[in-house]
């Protein structure tokens, strides 16, 4: 029997913790024209996840900043489709059960760590570019020492800490040495060293929140996208994805990672950047189309 070749499935998918910025619509334009050119769906999944930083207001302004932006997407929170729901907070199953697979497997651990324990002990803080020191593994060998027990009650009564108030993230534990390599459709072959370029990873935060990395593997996977097209920040977290799709047992898509767009000082555009929030773009009477060409012409 022969099955037909996975048609092209891509998403946009925004954070509603601020107003999208012309940087967003640059990076979800290419992936609406990636989607279009391959005949393919676009899917908008609201990662409402982190709850203390998102905003309900956030999320109204973002499907309005969208729309009015002129992208179509065919699956979506407002529109429903066959992978419904498409808000993550709507989605702790799929995380949970992505975690409990993890678990069974051996391949995370639990870990009292606080920020500032890995801050002071990092082996090389400043190793890593993106938000993450690398882990120093102090939790890591806790776990080895005992045997692969990732039972936190095993861990918190051999421990002897204070079980009901004990907060712990859940790590993932990576393959030190080993060199994950992908073919990025903008920035070609990459290549990043497991415990070099990033350490252990954390996937499920101590206030029982799935963290970004879990979530959206689970999501892509669970909503079959075939080609991730985000921005270049997320190169390595890629890196760190990849080794999910593997732990988890799934096909990992295509990334292609588009070029961040900075301010006149060279600075990377944020939330923060208000003036240069869609919001603020359509109130000035900035058109989409004229931004779109300004695109154009800067990136010749
Ligand atoms: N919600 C994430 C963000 O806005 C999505 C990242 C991704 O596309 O994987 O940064």
């Amino acid at each position: 029997m022969t099955s037909a070749p996975p048609s092209y499935r891509g998403r946009l998918a925004p954070s509603p913790t601020g107003y999208l910025h012309v940087g967003h619509a640059r990076t979800f334009w290419v992936a609406q024209q990636r989607a279009r050119e391959h005949g393919g769906v676009l899917v908008l999944r609201n990662e409402d996840m982190d709850a203390k930083r998102f905003k309900l207001e956030f999320v109204a302004a973002m499907m309005d900043d969208l729309q009015w932006f002129g992208f179509e997407w065919q699956e979506g929170p407002d529109r429903g489709g066959p992978f419904e729901p498409y808000s993550q907070s709507e989605r702790m199953e799929f995380y949970r059960a992505a975690l409990e697979k993890l678990r069974a497997a051996g391949f995370v651990y639990p870990c009292t760590c606080s920020r500032k324990d890995i801050q002071a002990a990092a082996r090389a803080p400043h190793a890593t570019d993106d938000d993450e020191p690398l882990y120093p593994g102090t939790c890591r060998e806790r776990a080895e020492v005992r045997g692969q027990k990732s039972e936190v009650h095993v861990l918190t009564s051999d421990l002897r800490l204070p079980s009901p108030d004990l907060r712990f993230n859940w790590r993932f534990r990576v393959p030190d040495g080993e060199t994950i390599s992908f073919t990025d459709g903008h920035f070609g072959p990459q290549q990043f060293v497991a415990g070099r370029d990033f350490g252990d990873f954390v996937v499920w935060r101590h206030d029982d929140v799935p963290a970004y990395q879990l979530a959206v593997v689970a999501d892509d996977a669970a909503m079959r996208i075939t080609e991730v097209v985000r921005g270049a920040d997320l190169l390595k977290s890629t890196a760190r994805q990849i080794l999910l799709y593997r732990a988890l047992g799934f096909e990992p898509p295509a990334f292609c990672h588009c070029p961040l767009m900075t301010d006149e000082a060279g600075v990377r555009l944020a939330k923060r950047h208000d003036a240069l929030s869609l919001r603020q773009l359509r109130e000035r009477g900035e058109s989409p189309e004229a931004l779109r060409q300004a695109w154009q012409r800067s990136s010749g």
